[in-house]
């Protein structure tokens, strides 16, 4: 695993975020790396957590510290083991002494048709895109209540509001984290805690190079065409999505600005929705 780029230089300025503890889930890579650098960048303390080697951890961490003022911890929780989530959740408290805002943006990815869907796949995908985002606000709301205020984003997609085929775990699961995002919401509405959903198209990350082959297989096409006539044809903006873009609205979303958006699914996808 590579240390993926992320390029922040373009984010809107945000309201600071110093004494601010940020928990993103999924930041050793791609769009919680960008996520995570942008947040460090305005002087969030950061806990990470995601898979990786202990060398390319240890250079994600580096790059996050030298980002912001904030501290960056990283804590080796499995998406898909609830003890492991509790434990994360409570080494954000100890470490800072209180959570503000939360990420859930960790998530995986398998294409297939489903009468071919391997249940290992279906299962695993149900427990880091969906039960981890559960667990991960089941633990963490009590702190952000005892706060008196809170964030929570969740990295959904563009596949939590339309279906594309071959992806039924995908769709279903980042479906339910609407679902989850609009429950949250109504629940802690009245106690300036917001809840939302971010929904972006495709994004260039090793998320997305990861899925072109099994695509291309699926649909019996070239890779070239599966990025060109699959990916961004869904796009009338006719490009990728970029990681600096999410991780402004992540920005904007953590600011006193935005205290009347929650339980949105805000599209981030080119006009993918509009069609
Ligand atoms: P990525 O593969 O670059 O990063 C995924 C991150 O999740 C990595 O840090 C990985 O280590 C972590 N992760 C995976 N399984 C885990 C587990 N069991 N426990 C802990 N961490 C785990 O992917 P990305 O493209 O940056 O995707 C990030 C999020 O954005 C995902 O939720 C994805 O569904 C969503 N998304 C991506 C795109 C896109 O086009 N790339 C589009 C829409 C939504």
């Amino acid at each position: 695993m590579a240390v993926t780029a992320s390029n922040t230089d373009n984010m809107m300025p945000a309201t600071s975020l110093i004494d601010q503890c940020a928990i993103v889930t999924g930041a050793t890579s791609g769009i919680g790396l960008g996520i995570a650098r942008a947040l460090a960048s305005v002087g969030a303390d950061v806990v990470i957590n995601g898979l990786g080697t202990a060398a390319d951890i240890q250079r994600v961490v580096d790059l996050l510290n030298d980002s912001g003022s904030g501290r960056v911890v990283y804590s080796d929780a499995n998406m898909t083991n609830v003890e492991q989530i509790e434990a994360m959740i409570e080494l954000a408290v100890e470490e800072f002494g209180h959570l503000d805002i939360l990420v859930n943006n960790a998530g995986i990815q398998h294409v297939a048709p489903v009468q071919d869907f391997p249940t290992d796949q279906w299962n695993a995908i149900i427990a880091v895109n969906l039960s981890g985002c559960f667990h991960t606000i089941r633990c963490a709301t009590p702190h952000l209540l005892a706060n008196r205020r809170g964030r929570i984003i969740n990295i959904a997609s563009t596949h939590a509001l339309v279906a594309s085929p071959f992806k039924s775990a995908y769709v279903a699961a980042k479906h339910g984290v609407a679902g989850l995002t609009k429950v949250v919401a109504l629940e802690l509405a009245d106690k300036n805690i917001t809840v939302n959903a971010i929904a972006p198209g495709y994004v260039e990350t090793p998320l997305v190079a990861g899925q072109v082959a099994d695509t291309a297989r699926a649909r019996g096409i070239s890779a070239d065409d599966v990025v060109n006539d699959v990916m961004l044809s869904a796009q009338p903006t006719g490009r990728f999505v970029q990681i600096d873009e999410l991780a402004s609205l992540v920005l904007f979303l953590c600011s006193d600005g935005a205290r009347s958006i929650t339980g949105a699914i805000l599209p981030v996808d080119g006009g993918w929705c509009a069609q």
